[in-house]
């Protein structure tokens, strides 16, 4: 069984299983004690609605990172079989259609997520599903990065709000359960760096663009180099989120 973990963001010590071979993946269901092992992300090039679906059952926590999603009506009957194997389904912001990918799964009831992927965000695409992830008032399942920073946004903290779902993921498969359990094993990812003193003091030392950017608390200059322009901009989208956080009508 090849277990790597090439290509994840949190480096070698990610905490979950990435296979891309089918066959792999199924040899990795079938094992024993699939709760206990490490949660499997099976990463694959094939359009959403044509990976075949044959995996074994399994206790094992099992993620599809699908790079494309392909035509709605290829996979929309597949809706059962997502439930069955309790499937989360992760897809990239570098495909334009996963934007509205992730509001129709989510409507249908399955779990999914976005990674920011993509050399220039899209803001505003980011912003529209957030405002479905957030204010949506039909029943529809969680969408990540969002539902887990609903969770545990906590006013008084200043800490970068994470855009990759499977980053959030695995922090939630690791976690402890807990009324801030959302802020523990912060080690090894990537935004832990953002808090250092010294990148602070040059933002603001250096009265960058970024130390007067309202969203600074949730944000911290990460996507200083790719700001944006005029209304479709970091700053707009990531204020928006705050708003959705703190807004006292929404049940986190
Ligand atoms: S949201 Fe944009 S402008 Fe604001 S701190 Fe982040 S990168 Fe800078």
């Amino acid at each position: 069984m090849t277990v790597t973990t090439a290509g994840s963001p949190l480096g070698a010590d990610s905490g979950y299983e990435l296979v891309s071979d089918p066959a792999r993946a199924r040899e990795a269901l079938s094992l024993r004690c699939g709760g206990c092992l490490p949660p499997l992300l099976y990463e694959t090039d094939t359009p959403l609605g044509e990976v075949p679906l044959d995996f074994p059952p399994s206790a094992r926590q099992l993620w599809l990172y699908a790079h494309k999603p392909g035509r709605p009506a290829t996979w929309i009957r597949k809706r059962r079989e997502f439930l069955d194997h309790r499937l989360y389904i992760l897809l990239s912001d570098r495909d334009p259609f996963s934007f509205t990918a992730a509001r129709i799964l989510s409507s249908l009831g399955v779990p999914c997520g976005l990674r920011q992927e993509a050399e220039q965000p899209d803001w505003e695409a980011w912003a529209d599903l957030l405002g479905y992830a957030a204010y949506a008032a039909v029943p529809h399942a969680p969408v990540e990065p969002f539902a887990s920073a609903m969770r545990s946004y906590r006013p008084e903290r200043a800490r970068p709000f994470c855009m990759d779902a499977l980053a959030i993921i695995v922090r939630q498969s690791r976690k402890p359960s807990g009324p801030d359990a959302d802020a523990t094993d912060l080690s090894n990812i990537r935004e832990r760096e953002m808090c250092d003193a010294e990148r602070v003091d040059r933002f603001f030392l250096d009265r960058h663009p970024c130390s007067f950017c309202p969203a600074w608390r949730v944000c911290m200059g990460t996507y200083e180099r790719i700001r944006g322009e005029g209304e479709n901009t970091c700053s707009v989208f990531f204020r928006e989120w705050m708003e959705a956080c703190e807004c006292p009508a929404i049940e986190k």
